[in-house]
């Protein structure tokens, strides 16, 4: 199989539809990542997305509607704090987890007795899911363990071979996957950060807890290898030239071909191949995994420079620090 690319637009919407409906998977744009898109009440098919992606089946999806009016398709108990942080950030980069409605096939949430809901923000990704006329169960559109992709390119780059159709939306907006809220109890608790912030988040509810490391079990996915290159890749906070050219330098002495990626600032800099991010959080999310995908072909080792501290970037610094597979420095 090799999967046709189409312009996403009325025509090729009801080509997907009709693959969903006999329980395929279709590739779809939203705001954040490309996703692979299975009907969620086709356990079959759920299977299906999973054996592309080479994903581990206690990993659970998350559902995607195309209207806070059809969350009953999903749960039969959606809570006053889901319903508050939905109204307030969706359609949009947020997924809420409540109970699981008897519908939605076991194999969508992992036997887990919860579920992920989200409302994405790009209009035709919500007017694909309309069309289809069923919830849609979507992760990343990436092989497991490799970054997000953010185009159709990056789609067909990973699973072109293994689905049949990818809808292209041109590039995500957003650049990272949503914050995922538990919205069960009390207090909304983060299971895995994005572009909305905790600040943002207790703005709306006046509370909201982190996961930490120990209780992260609560989210299945946040264990796993993620979002990396195939290449190695290194990472520093540091808004000092100086350092990252010494760094740099060690590094091509070393026999290394180097990506540097950051910000303009480093575009003169020596013996490497510089990838912009742009200047602030909000690009540097955006423009993140493609430049993974890009430096993962020109060099042996990327070096990605954040010149910002966490604060206010902590999803981008969640997914750096998971590329990396270790700590910033
Ligand atoms: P992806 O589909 O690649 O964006 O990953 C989905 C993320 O949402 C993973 O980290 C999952 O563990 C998390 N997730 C989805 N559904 C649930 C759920 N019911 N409970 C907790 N986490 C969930
Ligand atoms: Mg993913």
């Amino acid at each position: 199989m090799i999967a046709k690319i189409e312009k996403i637009n009325q025509e090729s919407i009801h080509n997907g539809k009709e693959i969903i409906e006999k329980g395929g998977v279709v590739a779809f744009p939203t705001e954040t990542v490309y996703g692979l898109g299975v009907s969620a009440y086709n356990g079959k098919g759920v299977s299906q997305v999973f054996e592309v992606k080479g994903r581990p089946n206690d990993n659970p999806l998350i559902v995607h509607i195309a209207d806070i009016s059809d969350v009953s398709l999903v749960t039969s108990n959606f809570t006053n704090l889901a319903r508050t942080l939905l109204e307030h950030f969706a359609p949009g980069p947020i997924t809420v987890v409540v109970d699981k409605g008897d519908k939605i096939a076991d194999e969508v949430t992992a036997g887990l007795d919860s579920v992920g809901i989200r409302i994405p923000e790009l209009q035709s990704a919500r007017d694909f899911i309309k069309a289809t006329k069923v919830p849609l169960a979507a992760p990343s559109a990436n092989t497991s363990t490799r970054p997000s992709p953010t185009t159709a390119q990056a789609v067909f780059e990973d699973i072109g071979s293994k689905i049949p159709l990818i809808l292209d939306g041109g590039a995500c907006e957003v650049g990272i996957e949503s914050t995922v809220v538990d919205c069960r109890f009390e207090t909304p608790i983060i299971l895995r950060s994005g572009k909305i912030t905790r600040e943002d988040i207790e703005k709306v509810w006046g509370s909201c807890d982190v996961a930490t490391n120990t209780s992260t079990v609560r989210s299945p996915g946040v264990k796993y290898k993620h979002y990396s290159p195939s290449c190695k890749m290194l990472a520093m906070n540091t808004s000092n030239k100086v350092l990252v050219e010494t760094t740099v330098n060690k590094l091509v002495k070393a026999g290394e071909t180097v990506v540097l990626i950051g910000n303009e600032t480093l575009k003169d800099t020596s013996f490497v191949e510089f990838i912009n991010l742009g200047t602030t959080v909000d690009d540097f999310m955006k423009y993140y995994y493609e430049a993974l995908r890009t430096g993962e072909k020109l060099g042996s080792i990327i070096v990605c420079v954040l010149p910002f501290t966490e604060n206010h970037a902590e999803g981008l610094y969640n997914r750096v620090r998971k590329s990396c597979g270790g700590d910033i420095v």
